[in-house]
C-alpha cells in the first residue's frame, strides 16, 4: 500500500514519527507521499525523505498558507525543483470553501505551479475544497492534465469531465464515515484505475474520532471500507491503488 497524501513533515508528528513509520512499514504500507505546503517546510522534508527512503517528497505552496507565500517563492519552488527530486508538485490548487483566503492570490499561486509542473513534467497533486470547477478551468487553460486531486469529493457531472482527461483521485477517512452517502456513490462511480487512497494525517481522522490526531496505519481501515463500498476483495483493492501510485508518481516496484 502506498499513502498518497500525508503530512508526516507536519509538527505534530515530531515525537513519534518514527514509530508511526515502523508501525505502518509493518503493516504493509511501503511509501508515504509527502506534499509540502509552505517553502518554510521544505528543508525538513527533503532531510526526512533522505533519511526515510519511504517518504517521497512533491514541493509546492498550499492554497491555505497564501499570507505566508510571496513571489519570490515562486522562484524559489522553481529552484528547488531544478535542484531536488521531487515526486510531484504541491499541494497547490484551490480552497473556496474559506471566505478569507482571497481568489485572485489563490489562483496565481496555482497558475503558477501548474506552469512548473508543466517544466519539470511533474504530476500535480491539487487541493480543491469547493473549488472542483475552478481547478479544472485552471487546469484547462494551461492544458495540463497530469494530477491528483487529494481528498476529492465532486459531483457525479465534474468527475466526468475530469475522469475524461485521465484526472485522478485520492481519498481518505471520509469514505468511512456512515452517513457520506454521496461520497460512497461517488466512489462507487469512480472506476479503480483512477483511485488512490490517502490519510492526510495528522489531518481528517476517521469518524468518530475527529479530536484526535490521524495516524498512517488508518490506511488499511480507508481501504477496507473502500473495499465494502466497491464490493471488492481487499487485496485487490490495495493491488489496484498501488498500481495507479506507482505509475503516476513514477516509484519502481524495487523501490523499497
Ligand atoms: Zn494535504
Amino acid at each position: 500500500m502506498i499513502d498518497a497524501h500525508i503530512h508526516l513533515d507536519d509538527i505534530r508528528f515530531d515525537n513519534n514519527r518514527g514509530e508511526l513509520i515502523v508501525q505502518a512499514l509493518e503493516a504493509g504500507i511501503t511509501h508515504f507521499i509527502v506534499p509540502a505546503v509552505t517553502c518554510s517546510r521544505f528543508e525538513k522534508l527533503k532531510n526526512l525523505s533522505k533519511q526515510y527512503n519511504c517518504i517521497k517528497a512533491s514541493y509546492g505552496l498550499h492554497p491555505y498558507f497564501i499570507d505566508q507565500h510571496s513571489q519570490q517563492d515562486i522562484d524559489l519552488l522553481d529552484v528547488w525543483l531544478s535542484k531536488n527530486t521531487s515526486c510531484a508538485v504541491g499541494e497547490c490548487g484551490l480552497d473556496f470553501f474559506l471566505k478569507e483566503l482571497d481568489k485572485d492570490t489563490q489562483l496565481f499561486y496555482f497558475e503558477a505551479q501548474i506552469a512548473l509542473a508543466k517544466k519539470y513534467d511533474l504530476p500535480l497533486i491539487l487541493h480543491a475544497r469547493g473549488a472542483v470547477d475552478a481547478v479544472f478551468t485552471a487546469l484547462k487553460q494551461a492544458d495540463y492534465f497530469n494530477a491528483m486531486i487529494h481528498s476529492y469529493n465532486g459531483s457525479i457531472q465534474q468527475t466526468k469531465g475530469l475522469l475524461d482527461k485521465g484526472i485522478k483521485f485520492s481519498f481518505g477517512g471520509a469514505i468511512c464515515h456512515p452517513k457520506a452517502h454521496k461520497l460512497h456513490k461517488l466512489v462507487q462511480y469512480i472506476p479503480s484505475d483512477a483511485i488512490m487512497f490517502e490519510t492526510d494525517a495528522p489531518d481528517q481522522n476517521l469518524y468518530p474520532n475527529f479530536r484526535e490526531i490521524n495516524s498512517p496505519i488508518n490506511l488499511i481501515k480507508i481501504i477496507e471500507r473502500y473495499s465494502k463500498l466497491k464490493q471488492l476483495d481487499f487485496i485487490d483493492s490495495c493491488n489496484n491503488a498501488l498500481q495507479v501510485t506507482r505509475q503516476f508518481f513514477k516509484i519502481p516496484v524495487h523501490d523499497r
